[in-house]
């Protein structure tokens, strides 16, 4: 990090009321308590126009559903960041480039993130180059708007940041930090409902354990999503 004022994201968006929402509980919440990181949520509507604080308008072309005014947007985005403000500026989109935990922590290693979120048909493409947005999925459905695709992109580089989880380890082993899925978790009882845990696990023999849970990832890497082993190899 490159100051002293943590991890800052700004979210803009029709409904700040929706946040810190999830991301003011448990590892987030007391991270955001302890000043690791700061979330400020921020009204779009601040910049409607007219008496009616309007903020959208009907698609050019014709078609269904409404579109969020290029205009209006770029005021808030310019009233969030200025020139000087270097924090990538990411647009929650169904069209975007699928959120990686490789992205959440190139993201958590930087000074924050600004995010936009989309709402109705989504924003005029105009705003999208005006303001240099880069367009950011969380996967392939729909949501109806990008403030929940914003938390689980905050959840995910927040607990990464230093100090956040409690094991630094534990960020590390992890599904997708290898490359691979991760190997199946047990813990007491030793015997439930007549499963046992592997007795390998219980061997105290940790090269063993090692090797098992190694083995384990990559069955269940191939098993379910092969497409990590193709993109390893490329
Ligand atoms: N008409 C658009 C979808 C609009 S959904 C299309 O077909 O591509 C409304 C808003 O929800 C979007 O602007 C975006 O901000 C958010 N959103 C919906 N699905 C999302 C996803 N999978 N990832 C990230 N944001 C999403």
């Amino acid at each position: 990090m490159s100051d002293n004022t943590g991890w800052r994201a700004s979210v803009l968006t029709l409904f700040p009321e929706m946040f810190p929402g999830p991301l003011g509980i448990s590892l987030s919440g007391e991270a955001l308590r302890r000043g690791d990181w700061t979330l400020d949520a921020y009204d779009i509507r601040n910049h409607g126009l007219g008496r009616h604080r309007s903020v959208d308008d009907t698609p050019a072309g014709g078609g269904p559903g409404m579109v969020l005014r290029a205009d209006v947007l770029a005021a808030a985005i310019d009233a969030v960041c200025d020139a000087s403000d270097s924090r990538p500026r990411l647009l929650m989109s169904p069209r975007g480039r699928p959120l990686t935990q490789a992205r959440a922590r190139a993201l958590a290693d930087g000074e924050g993130v600004v995010i936009v979120c989309g709402r109705f048909e989504g924003v005029d493409e105009r705003v999208i180059g005006g303001r240099t947005l880069e367009e950011v999925s969380i996967g392939d459905y729909i949501l109806s708007g990008g403030e929940i695709a914003a938390m689980v992109t905050l959840d995910a580089c927040v607990r990464l940041l230093p100090g956040v989880m409690g094991h630094d380890e534990s960020g590390t082993e992890e599904s997708f930090e290898t490359g691979l899925l991760e190997y199946p978790h047990y813990t007491r009882p030793r015997e439930w409902e007549g499963r046992a845990i592997p007795d390998i696990l219980l061997s105290g023999n940790h090269a063993a354990i090692a090797r098992w849970r190694q083995e384990e990832s990559l069955r269940l890497t191939r098993e379910r999503r092969p497409d990590l082993l193709d993109r390893q190899r490329k």
